[in-house]
């Protein structure tokens, strides 16, 4: 392709084709099964999530072929894959073997797939942080496989970011250099709204600020400065909220800064963003905000509200090269600790 800029996608989840029956293994429900396979008139196939025999989300093939995702990629004119499970994979509320094992089993078919795909995908981890132990020691198991870090969600239970019972986990994290990237789930609030698919649109977003200022407030970015974490959506509502936030610490140090005397724009350029944002104004104010060497990009693929053509925005955008080169590729090589030889 002329003038084709090599391209990382950060941001997109995968699942395993088949999932055994979790459910009856542990003896208790909440996690996630896959109905059996439809295949449509026009060749191509889809199936269900359901959970607890509750229909979730209806995925398509690439949600689990590989071989979909590779031949998508070729077209979308996308070179790696960063892959991470669904969110509501997390199962941060199981019991902390059950946690364990469930994770176990995710990883082990993202790695094998990196494995058998060296070159067009890189996998991050899940953990079961509801017990950190644990999760430091599959994280330390996930480096080994090969993966190169891992996704967490934007709290664990009534822990946010910032508890001290996930510190040493973070400390794992930076001293394995395994790096992060946080994902919003279980949105605040959604028992106030019920329509209009709130919880994405306005729950996601608020999470994802939740989940950095719980970082930037509580001292683990000043106090692990090596860690490297990237955050989805743009970095949800934090970025326009910036100003109050910042008002916030300057006015009211007694409740902000407690923890932290540092002010939280200092932090803006030390951790990364994903691109997805829809707008190009939006993009063009991240840019300039945390800078272009800290955006990269991530398309959701392959959910509905993820950019459907990944990267589409960044190319269709009025930006020199060299910002463009940032945003699909430097920025993701950075975050991952990795060289674009390794994908050559
Ligand atoms: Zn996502």
């Amino acid at each position: 392709m002329e003038n084709h800029i090599f391209t990382i996608d950060i941001h997109t989840h995968i699942l395993p084709e088949v999932i055994p029956d979790f459910a009856n293994k542990f003896g208790y429900g909440g996690f996630v099964s896959l109905d059996k396979k439809i295949h449509k008139p026009d060749g191509s196939c889809c199936a269900k999530m359901m959970i607890d025999g509750k229909f979730f989300r209806e995925i398509e093939e690439n949600c689990w072929s590989s071989k979909k995702r590779l031949e998508e990629c070729k077209n979308f004119g996308v070179d790696v894959q960063v892959l991470s499970t669904i969110p509501v994979m997390f199962a941060y509320w199981a019991q902390a073997n059950d946690g364990l094992e469930w994770s176990k089993f995710l990883n082990d078919h993202i790695a094998e797939i990196c494995t058998n795909n060296p070159k067009y995908f890189v996998g991050l981890g899940t953990v079961p942080l509801q017990a950190p132990r644990l999760a430091i020691q599959e994280l330390e198991r996930c480096k080994k496989i090969g993966m190169r870090g891992v996704q967490i969600g934007s709290h664990v239970n009534d822990w946010n970011l910032n508890d001290e019972h996930l510190f040493d986990f973070f400390t794992a994290c930076q001293d394995l250099e395994m790096s992060v990237f946080v994902h919003p789930w279980e949105m605040m609030g959604q028992e106030k709204m019920q329509k209009y698919w709130l919880p994405w649109l306005v729950g996601m977003p608020a999470e994802t600020s939740l989940a950095i200022c719980s970082m930037i407030f509580g001292g683990v970015f000043e106090k692990l400065p090596h860690l490297k974490v990237a955050f989805a959506h743009g970095g949800g509502s934090f970025p326009s909220t910036i100003g109050r936030i910042e008002h916030g610490y300057n006015c009211r140090p007694d409740l902000v800064a407690v923890d932290n005397p540092i002010n939280p724009r200092n932090y803006l350029g030390k951790f990364w963003l994903d691109s997805l944002v829809h707008d190009e104004f939006t993009l063009k104010n991240l840019i300039e905000l945390i800078g272009e060497e800290k955006i990269a990009l991530g398309s959701d693929y392959p959910f509905p509200l993820g950019e459907n053509i990944p990267g589409k925005l960044i190319n269709k955008m009025r930006l020199s090269n060299e910002i463009k080169e940032n945003l699909l590729h430097k920025s993701a090589l950075d975050w991952l600790g990795l060289k674009k030889e390794y994908f050559l």
